[in-house]
């Protein structure tokens, strides 16, 4: 089982890759190897042999489950850094951005300190790990790296052994068992169970020593008669007897169960073309040999959440055996072996390769969260991947923030309670203020008074996460509960009025109910309060009401519409500042052309408004000037209403029109009464002549009364 190989070299490894056929990859594969073995030239492993044998072994294990160019070369300089002394640049510049984005996120996760592991922490542990990484394949390579010191660790200490293999089990195979990389799983379950168990692990090995021919004897016999069956019946296949792994044993031993009762020793796997041959094959063998019962899982009806797929069922073989055998398809075996990583594809290569990755990675990130998080962490944990501080209270626990979070958000992370009564923040000892923003490894202390008066709500623009600023909100949506109900009993009626919509008309028990409904409310009181807090607009109350009467060709208009969203961060410049986050404000939507002025948010970036948005004209602090660059290609979200006088439908001129301007809608609403209609549009524009020139298109329609530019 140790299949560590002190005499590998390079060139063993330019043979496994014989899957990647770009030469010019191969060549960068042999730079690296060189690259690292400079790097590491005085260097010795524990074990005494050259430090390069660890790359080479680590990327020789990443070639067994064919992972791609980048990743291999990021194997082989993954400790160039932490343990040599190359620098990232170096790195960046020779081999590229994306291998030194493997390696710095190899180097990082390396440096977590995994140690007196509680429940807790584990979870928190297994989290960071994942959060950390946006790019599977530096979890692939944290595997690896592990799978290779776990086959060497023979020269550590029996306690730091232990250490090891503990938190291999704790986290790390948890992790490869989610991406379904079974083959690395496997190996690093039953090394963990050798330096945790040795006991039990050595006594499994000599008992299967001792019945290993017997049962080879039995195996080859059952394949020879299962073959034949299935050739009888002409269906193509492959079988192979199945050594089950000495962890899957001990969890077995470990269930109560005899050594001799464990009749899945005994295993056969069946390869076959088709998912009808995998069914056919299963029906065979059962109308041949009688199944145990309880003992059939359909795997390929129901896949596991890794994506696993099989049919599993155990037979009563010749003599009294019991045979486990799975059957499936090779593309079903490539999945279960390597999971994810089976997904490298190299004549797909680029973006949609990675996206697919993406993908899964946050797929497992989201089945991590489902145990213990809602739909607001999972978004905060998304959002957070890029840029994470990791925190530590005074008691060292870890906690993982976004960067740009406060002390606000740390209090609010740790628990409600402490963010409603925190009086104060202390960061490496030093009294902070508020809006201090957080470093990687500050250890952060919350002062906290009972007599505390509750959050300010100034720390909502304090807070960073969504958390705690809707904790924040929520502390206050207690308390101004009555106010609440007032002001969205006077919006909601205001914007009927406006809308010359009778309000006797409208609040009827028949529209209210469907509101509530819609919106999963209990009372009318809370749709007022809700109205109020600013969760709902007035508008997408009565819309609800009314978007009954929407054409069935904007619902067809809905379907195909732009929704494209960029971010648009080098269109706008701002006076002396490179690299900062530009957001567009939502209220005016600012599009090129615009007089425009920048509001700065801290730890956030720059909000952008129009120069005339009445959310801006009161503000004098934190503004700064913000001009659009001279070559913009993005094309620009806004908003316009457009009233007609009569009911007769504008809705095909104003698409048409549109379509004339290159301008593209993104949705559209309709509101009608008796006297006119209202269409409500988001657009898509590439500047303010754009706009102004399709408006004015719009306006010449006789039926027009006014076209407007919506500020909210
Ligand atoms: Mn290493």
């Amino acid at each position: 089982m140790n299949k560590d190989n002190p005499q590998i070299t390079i060139d063993d490894i330019i043979n496994n890759i014989k899957y990647i056929d770009n030469q010019e990859e191969v060549e960068k594969i042999k730079k690296a190897y060189k690259f690292a073995l400079n790097i590491h030239k005085n260097q010795k492993r524990l074990t005494g042999d050259d430090y390069i044998k660890h790359p080479l072994n680590v990327a020789n294990i990443l070639s067994t489950i064919n992972a791609d160019a980048e990743t291999i070369i990021a194997a082989l300089l993954h400790d160039t850094i932490s343990v040599g002394n190359a620098n990232i640049e170096d790195i960046e510049s020779k081999f590229g951005k994306e291998v030194a984005s493997l390696v710095s996120g190899v180097t990082k996760i390396n440096k977590l300190n995994y140690n007196n592991t509680t429940e807790a922490t584990i979870n928190n542990h297994r989290k960071i790990l994942v959060g950390l990484t946006e790019d599977v394949r530096v979890i692939f390579i944290k595997l690896a790296d592990r799978l290779h010191n776990m086959r060497t660790m023979g020269v550590l200490q029996a306690e730091k052994q232990k250490e090891n293999a503990n938190e291999t089990l704790e986290i790390l195979i948890p992790i490869a068992h989610r991406l379904g990389i079974n083959q690395i799983k496997s190996e690093l379950e039953d090394l963990s169970l050798r330096y945790l168990k040795p006991d039990v692990y050595f006594s499994i090995v000599e008992r299967l020593n001792k019945s290993k021919n017997e049962r080879n004897k039995y195996v080859q016999e059952m394949m020879d008669n299962v073959s034949i069956l299935l050739n009888e019946h002409n269906i193509k296949h492959e079988i192979i007897g199945r050594a089950k792994s000495i962890y899957s044993i001990y969890k077995k031993l470990d269930k109560g169960k005899r050594f001799s009762d464990i009749y899945d020793l005994l295993a056969l796997r069946v390869f076959v073309d088709t998912v009808s041959d995998c069914y056919q094959a299963m029906g065979l063998i059962h109308s041949k040999y009688r199944p145990v019962p309880k003992r059939f899982k359909d795997y390929i009806a129901m896949p596991k959440s890794n994506m696993y797929q099989s049919l599993h069922t155990t037979v009563f073989g010749p003599d009294g055996n019991f045979f486990e055998i799975q059957i499936r398809t090779y593309e079903m075996d490539e999945i279960a072996e390597r999971g994810i990583a089976s997904h490298w594809s190299y004549k797909e290569k680029g973006k949609n390769l990675m996206k697919g990755m993406e993908d899964k990675l946050q797929f497992f990130r989201s089945v991590m969260e489902i145990k213990d998080s809602n739909e607001e962490d999972m978004k905060n944990i998304t959002e957070a991947l890029k840029n994470t501080v990791y925190i530590y209270t005074p008691k060292g626990d870890v906690i993982e923030l976004p960067y740009g979070s406060t002390p606000i958000d740390f209090a609010y992370r740790i628990h409600s309670k402490v963010g409603d009564s925190m009086i104060g923040a202390i960061v490496n000892e030093t009294i902070v203020p508020l809006d201090y923003i957080l470093q990687d490894n500050d250890v952060v202390k919350i002062n906290t008074s009972n007599n505390s008066q509750g959050p300010s709500k100034n720390w909502i623009d304090m807070a960073y996460t969504n958390q705690a600023k809707n904790k924040i909100r929520s502390f206050f949506n207690k308390i101004d509960k009555s106010e609440y109900l007032k002001i969205g009993e006077e919006l909601l009626n205001k914007e009927l009025r406006k809308r010359k919509l009778p309000i006797s008309e409208f609040i009827i028990d028949e529209n209210i109910e469907k509101i509530l409904s819609e919106l999963h409310l209990a009372h009318v009181n809370d749709l007022y309060i809700n109205i109020g807090n600013g969760k709902f607009t007035p508008l997408q109350v009565i819309n609800i009401i009314t978007k009954e009467d929407i054409n069935k060709e904007e619902t067809i208009l809905n379907r195909i519409t732009d929704s494209n969203e960029s971010s648009h961060n080098g269109d706008i410049i701002v006076a002396g500042i490179d690299n900062i986050k530009i957001n567009l404000a939502k209220c005016c939507n600012p599009i090129p052309g615009d007089d425009i002025v920048g509001f700065i948010q801290n730890g956030i970036g720059v909000n952008v408004h129009r120069k005339i948005c009445p959310n801006i004209s009161q503000v004098t602090e934190k503004l700064i000037n913000v001009n659009w660059n001279d070559n913009i290609i993005d094309k620009y979200s806004t908003h316009i209403i457009v009233y007609t006088d009569s009911t007769k439908d504008l809705i095909l001129n104003i698409v048409s029109s549109a379509k004339n301007n290159g301008i593209s809608i993104k949705s559209i609403n309709t509101n009608k009464n008796s006297l006119k209609n209202i269409y409500d549009l988001k657009l898509s524009v590439k500047d303010v002549d754009n706009l102004n020139k399709y408006m004015n298109q719009i306006n010449q329609m006789t039926e027009v009364i006014n076209v407007e530019r919506v500020i909210k």
